[in-house]
């Protein structure tokens, strides 16, 4: 762990500006890196943000930033150069992850590992680490490049079936397949939605699960820590709501925890992970867990842990990548997240309705300050606690309800 290494060395930072300061180019400034770099401020580093986008949230808080296509190598090099900072955080998968190996063989400390980012940028290359290199039980899939190639992976693994771009998130050209009719469709999505230049596809059998869970998993100094299960619902690929703690089986729960180790070690280096992981049976009986997928980086249905845990999962990624010491994760209390999306297209939205949403008990908004929006874009989040997960879901979900986004 050549990263893992660089951090231990360089346990001593100075003052943001200083020479000595310890700087980090934050590749990627949406609402999970606008709370990371305000982690990283609170101990004291120097926090450059970049996107390709002027404004967006984590520039609102960072020392500067500079906004950069994130695809063009180039452009990431020349930052590096010109920044040198001692950590390039990944914030967002589509990143120019072939010059990041680049820099990570020249000595640049890329977090968690250059390969990493490369591996889970694209589904096929985490797919294949953890269904064929470390055999962990995945969906049942095909990849296809061509409609014929697609229409044989169909074929093969029978309807209903799941289809995404191999490089894609957040939902986008995802598609369930529960018709032969509606075969050629999803292909057309999945090649006019991906993020990627190239027509390659995941088909992947559907499974019938019945609670999908992020197992957030820090590798650090001390050792690799598990936070409790955070269950989540999602819409349209997308996540609307979270909760934690989500509860399992004590079986099931270790073998999340042995999936989790096994696919973060193969990955390598310090931070915090999102393991996404599929539980099929109730929780009174040991249960069947697929592996799904992993971000390495913080993951947005863990933003509940910024009211249920004594640690959000931003501090200890940022005390994992700066190679401090992450102690005992404690859960507070049951808590919930729901998101508020806007309802439509907007240069200028504004929000309104947030003396109402804090009405609800032990309810806080985080509003991302995104300066422009689309249907469906994620605006903000609400968090709320209770005695219970399901009074804790009931109170975020009003909470974000009465907040309402104006275009
Ligand atoms: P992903 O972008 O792969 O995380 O997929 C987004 C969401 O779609 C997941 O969180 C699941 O709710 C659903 N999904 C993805 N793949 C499958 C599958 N093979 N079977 C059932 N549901 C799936």
């Amino acid at each position: 762990m050549s990263s893992a290494a660089t951090n231990t060395e360089c346990l001593a930072w100075g003052a943001p500006g200083d020479k000595a300061a310890k700087r980090l180019l934050l590749l990627g400034s949406g609402e999970l890196g606008k709370e990371v770099a305000l982690e990283a401020m609170r101990l004291g580093l120097e926090v450059i943000a970049v996107d390709a986008y002027r404004n967006a949230p984590a520039m609102q808080v960072a020392h500067r930033s500079h906004t950069v296509d994130m695809l063009d190598g180039a452009r990431i090099r020349a930052l590096v150069e010109a920044e040198q900072p001692a950590l390039i955080v990944p914030e967002v998968e589509a990143i120019a992850t072939a010059t990041l190996v680049e820099l990570e063989q020249e000595g640049w400390n890329v977090i968690p590992t250059a390969r990493a980012t490369r591996l889970t940028m694209n589904r096929e290359g985490i797919r294949r680490l953890a269904a064929e290199d470390l055999g962990l039980t995945t969906s049942p899939y095909r990849f296809a490049e061509n409609r014929e190639e697609y229409r044989d992976a169909v074929a093969q693994l029978g309807l209903p079936c799941v289809v995404k771009p191999i490089m894609s998130s957040s939902g986008k050209g995802q598609s369930l397949v529960r018709e032969e009719a509606a075969i050629d469709a999803a292909w057309d999505y999945a090649c006019t939605a991906g993020r990627g230049k190239d027509a390659r596809v995941i088909v992947e059998g559907f499974v019938a699960f019945d609670t999908e869970i992020t197992l957030l998993t820090v590798r650090a100094a001390d050792g690799t820590h598990f936070c409790p299960p955070v269950g989540h619902r999602q819409e349209d690929g997308d996540y609307r709501e979270s909760w934690q703690p989500c509860p399992l089986h004590p079986d099931t729960l270790a073998a999340c925890q042995h999936m989790a180790a096994a696919v973060t070690e193969a990955l390598g280096g310090w931070g915090l992970f999102g393991v996404e992981l599929f539980i099929a049976g109730e929780p009174s009986q040991p249960q069947t867990v697929y592996f799904s997928e992993v971000s390495p980086r913080p993951h947005d249905t863990g933003m509940v842990t910024m009211i249920s845990q004594n640690m959000s999962e931003f501090e200890l990624h940022v005390r994992a990548i700066t190679g401090l010491p992450i102690g005992d994760i404690i859960l507070l209390q049951p808590a919930a997240s729901a998101v508020i999306l806007a309802p439509g297209s907007s240069e200028a939205p504004q929000f309104t309705g947030m003396a109402a949403a804090l009405q609800v008990p032990t309810s806080k908004l985080r509003l991302f300050g995104k300066p422009r929006c689309h249907r469906n874009r994620r605006m903000g989040v609400a968090l709320a606690l209770g005695e219970t997960v399901t009074i804790a879901r009931d109170r975020a979900r009003t909470c974000a309800s009465k907040v309402q986004v104006l275009l």
